[in-house]
């Protein structure tokens, strides 16, 4: 006899519970989908209100289009979208929603209550669904727009409760979610409120800019160095590429990077503030976030990481985004031009802007020590701006919904304010400069481009004239500008970093004899790190040979170096590269290389210098691609400019 079948097809309710599991994870996905959903239906207006972190009420109300009764009904069945018709429009979106399953999904795991009126009925319609069970359809009055509440959330599926972190957590994602929503849709008027707090309040401005100064304040948005529009056509032969046999070669579209990232004496110990929005979709991109690294190679330290709010558009076509449930991740068809578009286009900003630091340095933008303990950290973090904080650290008290006033520079404050983390020294980091250098390789144009979007380029002044020495370590130099405080070490760093890195790039590096050869003793990890970048030592000035079972003789180091300082720099080069290993690209490798030698070579601190050298010094820094700061990412330069200066002593 033949055997009961055993495979059967899962009731509806069953399969919107399991689809539930992965549209909706925690409150924050609730808003997401519906805001999404608003925006989609053409709102101007997006209000968002919630209570215990989201858990016991999501709100959300447009004035968009709204349903008809009919719609209303059909939105809760799985797979039911107006968006898309055909699977060939899954190659073609432009909205944000298209898979149908967000109000099955939500409807499946809380109660949920929609009212809406579309303009071709004169009545609205109420849908209450609970646990994924239609429980009343109504006829209501209704003016227009959709109002959705979603009440207890999991109340269904205790096990994914629990999983639910506290209030204040819960409630900082969704900060933090709609921060961002109204940080790319500036066009429109975003509100946030919990049962105690109004969040978040913005009207509608004319850009992107606009719209960082109303959620961030100035302060912070003096931080940021805007990506000014990058347009560049996807080149022909790219698509060539790409394009199946026999297909039309197709009109390659056009793609757009703008955005805003944070000047590099701002760093943060995780990834929390690095955002990217591929046409208004805020997404998370492993490709991406390598491109804004990238970005920032040698202007940051590699253990902290930028703010950044990078936002694409490109043709739907160029991007898929049906890849995962919850819409978050995307494949783009030409990645790799992608990736270097965006970190060029960072990178250019970055050079344009320099110098950075302002008088005195902003106190978050110290580089975390070692030896930082963790309370403190978290402290540290604590103290920053609420919208530039990890959502997972704490939940924004308040938000200031318009820019907080300038306060007076006051030279008796004994440290920054907590609040902002800087001093409002204003406009001190926001002063333009004129370029005397060609951007580094890496940002130069490509053929295809469309148009270079007005840039304001920038430059490290060429008319700095040095007065001294603050205890044999900074030089102190005016210009017209203001006064300059330099750190003399890692200014000669930067020169020589840069210097060395150039050469190696030409050429093989010409190292200067030594007139003893320097015994080095290697521990076996030292050995085999050795073994493994030897020939490229030996292209960067060494000249290193086995001597003994576990020990060199150097022979040649790079020029500038002191004898005195080979050991020390051949080991640090073998334990910098010891403990990566294999992994490392002949790139990096490169990096650490000169990133070494630079720093030995520099002239250290408390070193008297005679003013001849401190110009010397000055000129060579400001032919750099980044005099800002250091291969290790410290600061080099600060400023305090006549406004500022004039300020305090009360003479504007
Ligand atoms: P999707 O957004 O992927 O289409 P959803 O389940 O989120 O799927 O929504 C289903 C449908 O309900 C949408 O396609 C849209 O037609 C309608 N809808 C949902 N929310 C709104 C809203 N706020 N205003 C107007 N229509 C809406
Ligand atoms: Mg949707």
């Amino acid at each position: 006899m033949a055997q009961a079948s055993v495979i059967r097809i899962l009731p509806e309710a069953v399969a919107n519970k399991i689809a539930a599991g992965e549209v909706v994870e925690r409150p924050a996905s609730v808003v997401k989908e519906l805001m999404e959903n608003s925006v989609d239906a053409g709102g101007e207006r997006v209000e968002v209100a919630v209570e215990a972190g989201g858990k016991r009420l999501v709100r959300v109300v447009d004035d968009g289009c709204g349903m008809t009764h009919d719609d209303a009904l059909l939105a809760f069945e799985r797979h039911s979208t107006s968006k898309i018709r055909s699977a060939e429009d899954l190659f073609q979106i432009s909205t944000l929603g298209f898979r149908g399953e967000a109000l099955p999904s939500i409807a499946a795991v809380s109660r949920l209550e929609l009212e809406t009126r579309h303009a071709s009925e004169s009545s609205g319609t109420r849908v209450e669904v609970a646990g994924g069970r239609l429980r009343d359809v109504k006829e209501i009055a209704w003016s227009r727009g959709t109002r959705v509440e979603v009440r207890d959330l999991f109340f269904n599926t205790p096990a994914r409760r629990k999983f639910l972190k506290s209030e204040s957590t819960e409630l900082g994602h969704i900060a933090t979610l709609v921060t961002h929503y109204a940080l790319a849709h500036f066009q429109k008027s975003f509100r946030l409120t919990s049962l105690t707090n109004e969040i978040l309040n913005v009207s509608p401005v004319a850009s992107a800019r606009e719209r960082v100064y109303q959620v961030m304040g100035h302060q912070l948005l003096e931080q940021l160095v805007e990506i000014s529009p990058v347009e560049r056509r996807m080149s022909a032969a790219l698509a060539a590429e790409t394009a199946e046999e026999g297909e039309q070669p197709e009109e390659p579209g056009v793609v757009r990077v703008s955005g805003f990232v944070s000047r590099p004496e701002v760093q943060k110990l995780n990834r929390n503030q690095i955002y990217f929005f591929v046409n208004r979709r805020l997404v998370r991109d492993r490709l991406i976030l390598h491109a804004i690294t990238e970005a920032y190679r040698n202007i940051l330290p590699a253990s902290v990481f930028p703010v950044a709010l990078v936002f694409l558009e490109l043709p739907a076509a160029e991007v898929d985004v049906n890849v995962h449930p919850s819409k978050t991740e995307v494949r783009f068809r030409r990645a790799a031009f992608l990736h270097d578009l965006v970190r060029d286009s960072i990178r250019q900003a970055l050079v344009a802007a320099r110098p950075v630091a302002a008088f005195p340095m902003p106190k978050a933008s110290r580089a975390p020590s070692p030896d930082l303990d963790e309370a403190e950290a978290a402290e540290r973090i604590s103290e920053e701006p609420p919208l530039l904080r990890g959502a997972e650290v704490h939940v924004p008290r308040s938000v200031p919904a318009a820019p907080r006033g300038t306060r007076d520079f006051q030279l008796s404050s004994p440290r920054p304010a907590p609040e902002t983390g800087t001093l409002p020294l204003e406009g001190a980091a926001l002063s333009v400069y004129e370029p005397s250098v060609p951007f580094p390789p890496t940002t130069v144009e490509r053929e295809g481009e469309v148009a270079p979007a007005g840039s304001g380029v920038s430059e490290f002044p060429a008319d700095l004239h040095p007065l001294g020495q603050v205890q044999d370590s900074f030089i102190v130099a005016t210009n017209a500008e203001g006064l300059w405080i330099i750190d003399q070490h890692v200014a000669h760093e930067r020169v020589l970093f840069e210097r060395h890195l150039r050469q190696r790039r030409e050429k093989k590096v010409e190292g200067q004899r030594l007139l003893l050869p320097i015994i080095v003793g290697l521990t076996p990890q030292q050995l085999a790190a050795f073994q493994d970048i030897a020939e490229e030592l030996d292209a960067n000035g060494f000249e290193v040979e086995p001597f003994g079972q576990r020990t060199v003789a150097v022979k040649t180091s790079p020029a500038e170096i002191r004898a005195d300082e080979v050991e020390r720099l051949l080991l640090e080069i073998l334990e910098s590269v010891g403990r990566e290993a294999h992994g490392l690209s002949l790139d990096d490798l490169r990096l650490k290389i000169a990133t070494s030698v630079a720093c030995h070579a520099a002239i250290k601190v408390n070193m008297p210098l005679e003013r001849k050298k401190m110009e010397w010094l000055l000129r060579e820094l400001g032919k750099t691609e980044c005099p800002m700061s250091c291969p290790h990412g410290r600061p080099i330069v600060l400023r305090y400019g006549l406004k500022e200066i004039e300020k305090a002593f009360k003479r504007t």
